[in-house]
């Protein structure tokens, strides 16, 4: 099977570019990904599909000991992070614990490195939610999900599996206010007969529209780094990246292009 799936609740550290030097978490079941979304690039390979779902999340007493293990290891060592990053095995909002282990995460990180920042990768699908929403917020930096400017390349690529609109994803993230980092891979793919590509102009105009209106502190642009669940997905050459970041610079925002 395609996909890249982490078998500990606290991972790493990883040496980031943008992060420093950061602790990851990883708040899905082992070895399973669960996911809100189906995106046709995903590093993790395709979605759980329902029958085969075990849902054993790890408790957050667990998360929070391995973490605190961990944080405590790093400090004895004289070492340290520059981040603790909620990343894994799909969208770590779905853990029904969420906004508990966000406050044990703010907890620990302020006893053991109070500098380090708390990072969220999110695909934004439980942001309607005010108590995620608000738990969120604790974190320093939010990484939310934005591939798309028009309905019909958000459905297809990021494919979701439960019922949400690109609309109810935008009005959400109208409620940061701006607090928060867009993140967008682009890519080109054939699904289904369909030929998705959110680098077309049209498709990167309705994007950037987008942006205007949620006005994100930072953009950051991507393209597949591993291996797809479906081998048709391309990955994007840095000129196309570099001339998509010309425009968002362009439209007034501050713009990071990974290659
Ligand atoms: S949102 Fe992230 S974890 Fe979920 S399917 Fe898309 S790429 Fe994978």
């Amino acid at each position: 099977m395609i996909g890249f799936l982490f078998e500990q609740v606290v991972f790493g550290p990883i040496k980031s570019r943008r992060l420093g030097i950061s602790l990851g978490l990883n708040l899905l079941p082992e070895n399973e990904k669960h996911c809100t979304f189906n995106c046709l690039y995903c590093e993790c390979g395709w979605t759980t599909p329902k029958n085969k779902r075990c849902l054993s999340f790890p408790p957050r007493d667990i998360i929070k000991s391995e973490l605190e293990k961990r944080l405590k290891a790093i400090s004895d060592k004289g070492s340290f992070i520059d981040a603790i990053t909620y990343a894994g095995n799909g969208e770590p909002t779905i853990h029904p614990e969420f906004t508990g282990i966000m406050n044990d995460t703010v907890e620990l990180r302020d006893s053991y490195f109070p500098d380090a920042k708390i990072v969220v990768l999110s695909n934004g699908t439980m942001t309607g939610n005010e108590d995620i929403r608000n738990a969120l917020l604790k974190a320093d930096i939010n990484q939310l999900k934005l591939d798309a400017g028009t309905e019909e390349t958000f459905q297809k690529l990021n494919n979701p599996i439960i019922k949400i609109t690109l609309n109810e994803i935008i009005e959400n993230y109208k409620k940061f206010n701006g607090n928060f980092t867009v993140q967008t891979l682009f890519t080109k793919a054939n699904f289904k007969n369909k030929t998705i590509d959110n680098t077309h102009p049209d498709e990167v105009q309705a994007w950037l529209e987008k942006l205007k209106i949620l006005k994100p502190n930072l953009v950051i642009i991507y393209p597949i780094a591993r291996e797809a669940p479906l081998s048709e997905v391309e990955k994007i050459p840095p000129e196309v990246l570099q001339e998509i970041g010309k425009k968002v610079e362009e439209a007034g925002f501050e713009v990071e292009i990974y290659n």
